[in-house]
């Protein structure tokens, strides 16, 4: 399928590794032309010239923190016209609600939730007079059943998915339009630092830990970045006009809800 955005420009954020980087690697595969962005500078540039010497694409890259507003201001500036926005951060520490204070709540939600919001910001009004937009925020799965380790991403998700809930209504009269897509178990470094927490937890070697999440899982394993980039992908297309507002869970099933 053409997904019809090849020459389009994306900014994708935290995008060196993991999904981020499945993301930009799926939409060079498209002819998209990338801004990409992580904080560390030698992944970012092996990433970008991995991407440049797989795709005829223009890549580009800002290295800083997302969460920090000069970056995202620096982020803009490298692309002002963006017609596609792939939202992503890393995710908070996992641990009891009891360990973290206020400063832990206040770097989770600007993370993962005023980040997003202030990046949307500073794109919309372009998309808006340009007719075209797409934003996808990569969030977590958690947003659908909270995990209760993760009770900062569970808080933090929660704001960003009400906010986009209400602006995607607002702007997809102008074909500017806003999903959310939720993780599941994909194979990332984050995925395995949650491995090896888990399984200090409950006093399980990794490989038990590893075992036993992939058998309880309805797919038998877990997901692929190329499988995520090529959701994000899609979400980022033209194909999506008629489709805002949504939770699109990535998870192997292991959701049990019927919505
Ligand atoms: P990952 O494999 O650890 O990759 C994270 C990427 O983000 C790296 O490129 C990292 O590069 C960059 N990054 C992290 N913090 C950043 C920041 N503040 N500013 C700019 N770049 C930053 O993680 P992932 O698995 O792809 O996860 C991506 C997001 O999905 C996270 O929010 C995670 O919580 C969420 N998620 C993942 C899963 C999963 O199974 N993988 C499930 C649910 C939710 P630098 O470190 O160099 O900046």
């Amino acid at each position: 399928m053409d997904l019809g955005i090849g020459g389009k420009w994306a900014i994708v954020c935290a995008a060196s590794k993991g999904l981020g980087k499945g993301s930009a690697v799926a939409l060079a595969r498209e002819g998209v032309n990338l801004v990409l962005n992580a904080r560390g500078v030698e992944a970012l540039e092996a990433t970008a010239a991995e991407i440049r010497g797989a795709y005829p694409v223009q890549v580009h890259t800002l290295a800083g923190d997302v969460s920090e507003a000069p970056v995202r201001a620096r982020l803009v500036a490298a692309c002002p016209a963006p017609d596609i926005l792939v939202n992503n951060a890393g995710g908070p520490p996992r641990g009891d609600f009891r360990e973290f204070n206020p400063e832990d709540w206040q770097k989770a939600v600007n993370a993962n939730m005023i980040t997003p919001i202030e990046l949307i910001k500073a794109v919309l009004d372009g998309m808006l007079a340009r007719r075209f937009g797409r934003i996808v925020n990569i969030t977590s799965a958690s947003v659908k059943h909270p995990i209760p380790e993760l009770c900062l991403s569970n808080g933090a998700r929660a704001g960003l998915t009400g906010f986009v809930a209400g602006l995607s209504r607002q702007v997809a009269r102008h074909n500017v339009i806003i999903n959310n897509l939720l993780p599941g178990p994909f194979n990332t470094d984050r995925l395995r630092a949650g491995i090896r927490f888990n399984a200090r937890a409950a006093g399980r070697s990794e490989a038990e830990q590893v075992e036993q999440m992939q058998a309880r899982n309805p797919a038998g394993r877990f997901g692929s970045v190329e499988e995520f980039g090529a959701v994000c992908a899609f979400l980022c297309s033209q194909h999506v006009g008629f489709m805002t507002g949504q939770q699109v869970l990535l998870d192997g099933g292991a959701y049990p809800g019927t919505t």
